[in-house]
């Protein structure tokens, strides 16, 4: 759900003369505590690599609150020191401590992204604020000590962020296309999961023809955790190898919107998750959050419509006025937050009414995609000039000019 944070670039590290580190894959290694389960330790044996730099961990944001990681080096002379970032240090391990929150009262919102542990025997952890890297060192994975096979490649920076679960799965779901591991806070969903699993299938199955080059079988964990509808949201929140989704549910129980919203939040995160285009994050999230509707209409399942959802908010929604052009430049050069949830409400809008426009025409939106892909700049804000040429092309110029206006 946070976009934005991949692209966050850190101009004060580019002052670092690049070290070269021996190329041997590290491991940081995380043990729980077994008479605390919300927090672990993580350490990394780093004495075969001699002098290195310790670069901060990737944020959520550059502005919310960087994590205050403490970090204890321990010399050959076997004494402790604290860490300076960006500094050259020579130790023979490094090692820290992580916190996870328990998960209890149906309250865990996906998108607050913090670590947690579930009394139902499993973790997860973000890589957000958790894991520095060492400068230089390309291979590094998570493992879970004491085994580790269960461990998780440390994503490259330009990448999603790492989530990785681990404990006592609740399921594994296994088809054709899909290797789900599902890491579930109850199992008041289990009667569902074949039902739920062909539908997973399926919205994989179409939104890796739109989204990506690759067919392959995906390999994810899942995590699902229960909000209670008093919260009034429900999210998620997605990363390399893995997608967490909230379900909804009303004093304990399921609801009859529980499983259309898992399947949309789903849908949503895993576009973000198998996607092979770059966009700027209003096309991310509006794209997103268009198709995961696509995606659950196609499977028959009752879901909200984007057009009348905009139609019914939009006199009361913040900056409502304000078109998606100027919403990003907001949220990404003033930092303005408070503009991006205009993407998800009026940024679908804009897709199905460009859709109708298409349909009208004997067209699909599915064939234009690729053409929003814009690699040569990731900071531009407009749709590509290719991809409003051929819209202008299919929908007329005068039917583009309204839509664009109207939304734009
Ligand atoms: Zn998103």
């Amino acid at each position: 759900m946070h976009p934005l944070a991949n692209k966050i670039i850190v101009f004060f590290y580019l002052t670092v003369v690049s070290y070269t580190v021996t190329a041997r894959e590290l491991t940081y290694w995380l043990d729980t505590a077994k008479d605390n389960p919300t927090s672990a330790t993580i350490s990394i044996d780093t004495s075969q690599l001699g002098e290195f730099v310790l670069e901060p961990s990737r944020e959520v944001s550059s502005s919310a609150n960087p994590s205050t990681l403490n970090i204890g080096c321990l010399t050959s002379e076997k004494s402790k020191t604290t860490i300076q970032f960006g500094k050259p240090i020579d130790c023979q391990s490094l090692q820290w401590q992580v916190q996870f929150k328990k998960l209890q009262n149906n309250q865990y919102n996906a998108s607050s992204q913090q670590n947690i542990y579930s009394p139902e025997g499993w973790w997860l952890l973000f890589e957000w604020g958790n894991l520095p890297r060492i400068a230089g060192v390309k291979f590094a994975s998570v493992c879970v000590a004491g085994n580790e096979n269960i461990c998780a490649k440390i994503p490259d920076k330009s990448g999603g962020p790492l989530l990785f679960a681990w404990g006592k799965n609740t399921a594994t779901i296994t088809t054709d296309r899909l290797n789900l591991k599902l890491f579930a806070d109850s199992d008041i969903l289990s009667h569902e999961l074949p039902n739920i699993s062909r539908q997973l299938e399926q919205q994989y199955t179409y939104l890796s023809q739109v989204f990506s080059h690759k067919q392959q079988q995906l390999n994810w964990s899942l995590i699902w955790t229960a909000i209670d509808q008093k919260y009034k949201t429900v999210s998620g929140a997605a990363g390399a190898g893995a997608y967490i989704a909230n379900y909804l549910v009303d004093d304990g129980k399921l609801t009859n919107k529980t499983l259309p919203m898992l399947l949309r939040v789903s849908a949503h995160e895993t576009i973000h998750g198998l996607s092979s285009y770059t966009f700027p994050a209003w096309i991310n999230e509006s794209l997103a959050e268009y198709y995961a509707f696509k995606a659950v209409q196609l499977s028959k399942v009752k879901t909200r419509v984007p057009v009348n959802e905009w139609q019914k908010n939009k006199h009361t929604f913040p900056h409502a006025n304000a078109g998606l052009y100027e919403a990003q430049n907001m949220v990404v050069e003033q930092q303005d937050m408070s503009y991006y949830p205009l993407f998800y409400l009026k940024g679908a809008a804009f897709w199905q009414t460009l859709e109708q426009a298409l349909q009208k025409s004997g067209k699909n939106l599915d064939t234009y995609i690729a053409l929003l892909n814009n690699k040569a700049d990731t900071n531009t804000i407009s749709l590509s000039q290719p991809f409003i040429d051929a819209m202008i092309k299919a929908i007329g110029k005068e039917t583009w000019q309204t839509i664009a206006n109207q939304y734009l």
